[in-house]
């Protein structure tokens, strides 16, 4: 029987494998390990992609968002705006910086409901976190509007759009910070942790250098007090391989998705949507069932394996249970939490596993 697994990154390791072994050797040869050459292109080249002026290299995406919230100096008393329906880590980040998460559902394209923002907006209120999830781009023009009119500061959550547009620019030039995860399962995917942040701010890009390197703008001086978190040479050259490829292998993700939009037809599943103005890098394909469980089953049954991004809402982990927050307050993020399910989507997926599993889909009763 078939095998078609949700995610694999073997297919896409192999097609460029020369020139990721060659560049592995030439880092270990180089006998430079932390903060070198390589992360220092690196920087440059991605911010150059992005089109933004300063890149910081760091160990994770989680540590990107949590440097990005602690130089904009955002803690205690603050309160920062994220969707609910997003990866734990955005709202970890607010939280390891002491400030206040606080919860808006998502509109009918997974991103924050902009509309529903401004009633949470308090005196409190000191910044929005955007993420622009699943790999579409958020509604930026509104976001940024909104920004303006309440003086908040803005945040994006690339973590899962590296090279998402929103009307021809790319997400991560629009807020303040932006950050990004090359988590290895991430379109732009390392071989081990590490992430970014950018910005156009030479401020804040300062500050993300000191505090990324336990708070030293100068060896041996240390203007407060900083962490250790550094996207190594090894990663940061594999990087380099990697974005040089990225067109390619986001234009292979937009094929399968659009094979995916044009040709599944099965009234009991609603297709992901792509708002106006904006683009989708893909990153998951995310379908919507209201029987779910049986479908998940069904395509086991076939071979076929799928992922919930994500079964439980931020609010309702036993980490966040401490927030007493009524579930019944996010009737949409509940639905979508009990709805979604991702379907195969990676670089490399045979033409004929994709056939196979919109035939499978279709033919779902
Ligand atoms: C993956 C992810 C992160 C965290 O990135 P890591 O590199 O795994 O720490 C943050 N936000 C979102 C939306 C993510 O998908």
């Amino acid at each position: 029987m078939r095998n078609i697994q949700c995610n694999r990154l073997d297919l896409a390791f192999k097609k460029y494998q020369k020139e990721y072994e060659d560049k592995a050797l030439e880092v270990l040869n180089s006998a430079s390990y932390i903060l070198g050459n390589e992360c220092s292109y690196f920087e440059k080249e991605f911010a150059s992609y992005l089109g933004v002026r300063f890149c910081s290299g760091v160990a994770s995406g989680l540590d990107a968002l949590r440097i990005a919230v602690h130089i904009l100096g955002l803690g205690k008393g603050d309160e920062v705006i994220v969707q609910a329906n997003t990866f734990i880590a955005s709202v970890l980040a607010i939280s390891l910086n002491n400030a206040t998460p606080v919860f808006v559902e998502p509109d009918e394209y997974n991103n924050i409901s902009v509309e529903r923002i401004k009633e949470k907006i308090t005196p409190n209120t000191k910044a929005i976190m955007v993420v622009h999830l699943y790999g579409q781009a958020s509604d930026m023009d509104s976001i940024m509007q909104l920004a303006l009119d309440y003086n908040l500061k803005v945040i994006e959550d690339c973590a899962q759009a590296h090279g998402a547009e929103w009307k021809g620019r790319k997400v991560g030039t629009f807020g303040d910070v932006a950050c990004f995860s090359f988590y290895p399962t991430k379109n732009l995917g390392a071989f081990g942790d590490g992430g970014a942040i950018v910005t156009n701010d030479k401020t804040l890009d300062q500050k993300a250098k000191c505090y990324r390197n336990y708070g030293s703008d100068k060896k041996y001086h240390y203007k407060e007090i900083g962490i250790n978190s550094r996207l190594d040479e090894i990663q940061a050259g594999l990087l380099r391989i990697k974005l040089s490829h990225i067109e390619e292998l986001i234009d292979e993700r937009r094929i399968v998705a659009n094979s995916y939009l044009r040709n599944i037809s099965n009234e009991r599943i609603e297709l992901p949507r792509v708002r106006e103005n904006a683009s989708s890098v893909w990153h998951q394909f995310v379908i919507r069932t209201s029987e779910r469980n049986d479908l998940i089953k069904y395509l086991n049954g076939k071979g076929i394996n799928t992922i919930i991004h994500y079964p439980i809402p931020p609010y309702r982990s036993e980490a966040y249970l401490y927030m007493g927050i009524d579930e019944n307050d996010f009737p949409i993020t509940e639905s979508y939490a009990s709805e979604v399910l991702s379907l195969p989507i990676y670089n490399g997926i045979s033409t004929d596993d994709l056939d196979y599993v919109i035939d499978a889909i279709n033919e779902w009763k």
